[in-house]
């Protein structure tokens, strides 16, 4: 079922929309309330992503208490290679109402050593896969020196399941080829404030489909201008917004509507 949260409603409420934020992060402690006023004024709702089992819980907890956030769950690939997936625990997060995807997990090699880290890689990248197609849910990849990979495991797949199969790949930072290889099974392509300050990501942004991209910030990391340096916010998400719209050359009203509607899409 595709509108249980409200869609025509949202349309309405949702002006930008931040797909990956991690307000679950202690960066935020000092002046959480602060970050939700501007969240508010801004109009911008946001996937509050969990890194690891405690962090997901976080993410929960804050879709409960704030209308504006929702959550994804699940177990980054190497932020803490001494996490492992455990399933039940993520089993009772996962029937809050406001979880909205799986992740993020995915596979990062510029971090860690392919050789000798793929196989437990993969393994924690398999059990959320299988895990979000049991419970309906898209995954939010997080990936590093590992598209094709990535894209070697997930192209079979598609093939099985078809379009319960389904996810967007977060900070996207590969060329076009990569682009079209994961637009082919379905999945959607998120940028940051990134390119606010470089041109590596153009040719795809022009490229790609409108209803095929995403807004995120990946706060507190990788504020966009004019915020370059600071930690950056949900709220800052409309530069990311401006910027796409500018990239393509189209008017700002119409990518920022789409742009919200896509986010409806995957959490609806
Ligand atoms: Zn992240």
């Amino acid at each position: 079922m595709r509108c249980q949260t409200g869609h025509f409603s949202l349309v309405l409420m949702s002006k930008f929309f931040d797909i990956h934020s991690h307000l679950n992060f202690p960066d935020y402690e000092k002046d959480f309330e602060e970050v939700i006023t501007r969240l508010r004024e801004t109009r911008t709702h946001t996937i509050v992503v969990g890194t690891d089992y405690e962090s997901s819980k976080k993410a929960v907890e804050l879709a409960d208490k704030y209308e504006e956030i929702y959550a994804c769950i699940g177990i980054h690939p190497v932020d803490d290679p001494k996490k492992v997936w455990e399933e039940e625990k993520f089993e009772n997060l996962v029937r809050r109402p406001k979880v909205v995807a799986i992740g993020e997990c995915g596979l990062d090699f510029f971090h860690s050593d392919k050789g000798q880290d793929y196989e437990r890689q993969k393994e924690l990248f398999l059990a959320q896969v299988n895990f979000a197609l049991k419970h309906n849910k898209p995954i939010m990849i997080h990936a590093r020196n590992g598209y094709s990979e990535l894209l070697d495991l997930l192209e079979p797949l598609k093939k099985e399941r078809g379009d319960k199969l389904r996810g967007d790949v977060h900070f996207f930072a590969g060329d076009w080829e990569v682009a079209q290889r994961f637009l082919d099974i379905g999945f959607t392509l998120s940028f940051t404030g990134v390119i606010t300050f470089t041109h590596d990501y153009d040719a795809v942004i022009k490229k790609a489909p409108l209803n095929m991209i995403m807004s995120e910030t990946d706060a507190p990391f990788v504020a966009p201008a004019p915020y370059r340096g600071k930690r950056n916010e949900p709220s800052y998400v409309q530069e990311v917004v401006k910027k796409i719209a500018e990239i393509r050359g189209e008017d700002f009203e119409i990518v920022r509507a789409q742009l919200v509607e896509n986010a409806l899409h995957m959490i609806g």
